[in-house]
């Protein structure tokens, strides 16, 4: 199992001297197990991963990409218009989801696309797609990889996806907040997982002013991570307002704590295998 980080960030692009080396861009992940790619989230991340994609068989429209949303926030979905793969005629674009009222990817990604915000409709894109959901809670085969899913605490609904394969396990685990207690549900989901991604967005004393905004602390992903036994902890979805000097000082404080924590960078390419 191989990863990419094309996004890191939270919220809103944030390029800049400041962000250089963690990354501005919002979420977006490449798993490639085998053959299979897998995209985790379409932030504006999506872009760069899109280009490099066309130095490949996207470029004559042989490519399969699976593409899996933690949710439909702006920062989730903003790189898929530009997502240059999805204007070549014959690439296969699939889209997994949730059975869930609020978490309606086609409609999240056809509003995106009307024309009052954008010029090109999503069904104007010469890419074919498909869409797949799944139960809550349950799970789907995707090449050689199993994904299985579970609900977070966000506003609105999100999910974590947790890819086994290669006898390798990978969870991801963004825009959640956490509760007073320990979320039980995934640690056990987590456990036992090579590699933990989670939503690191405030520093607890910015906690403070920020309950209920669907985010979480590295205190808290560390105390998941312990409880969970997973060998590696990412922190990932950065505050905009965090600049890499913060970031590094987030991270050193981490290690602290649990050695195996590492705050995720735009570009940090490594294989789990
Ligand atoms: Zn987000
Ligand atoms: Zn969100």
């Amino acid at each position: 199992m191989n990863i990419t980080y094309y996004g890191t960030r939270g919220s809103i692009p944030v390029p800049g001297k400041d962000t250089v080396n963690y990354g501005g861009n919002t979420a977006c992940i490449k798993v490639v197990v085998d053959n299979t790619l897998i995209i985790l989230d379409a932030g504006s991340g999506l872009w760069k991963l899109g280009l490099e994609l066309m130095q490949t068989e996207f470029a004559e429209g042989k490519g399969t990409a699976h593409l899996f949303f933690s949710h439909l926030h702006w920062d989730h979905i903003n790189g898929f218009p530009f997502f240059k793969p999805a204007y070549i005629k014959n690439n296969l674009l699939i889209f997994y989801s949730v059975e869930n009222p609020l978490y309606n990817v086609e409609q999240a990604l056809s509003d995106q696309q009307q024309h009052i915000n954008f010029p090109v409709k999503i069904e104007e894109m010469a890419s074919s797609r498909k869409f797949k959901k799944m139960p809550v809670g349950g799970s789907i085969k995707c090449g050689p990889a199993v994904i299985s899913n579970l609900k977070l605490r966000h506003p609105g609904a999100a999910f974590s996806y947790k890819i086994e394969a290669d006898r390798k396990k990978l969870v991801y685990a963004t825009d959640t907040e956490h509760a007073d207690t320990l979320n039980e549900r995934l640690v056990s989901f987590a456990y036992g997982a090579d590699l933990l991604i989670y939503d690191t967005m405030f520093t607890p004393e910015e906690y403070k002013s920020r309950v209920g905004w669907g985010h979480s602390t590295y205190i808290e992903g560390i105390k998941l991570a312990k409880a969970a036994r997973v060998k590696q902890l990412h922190l990932f979805h950065y505050n905009p307002e965090h600049t890499d000097h913060q970031i590094a000082g987030i991270e050193r404080e981490a290690k602290k704590l649990f050695p195996g924590a590492y705050a995720a960078k735009e570009g940090w390419c490594f294989d789990l295998s």
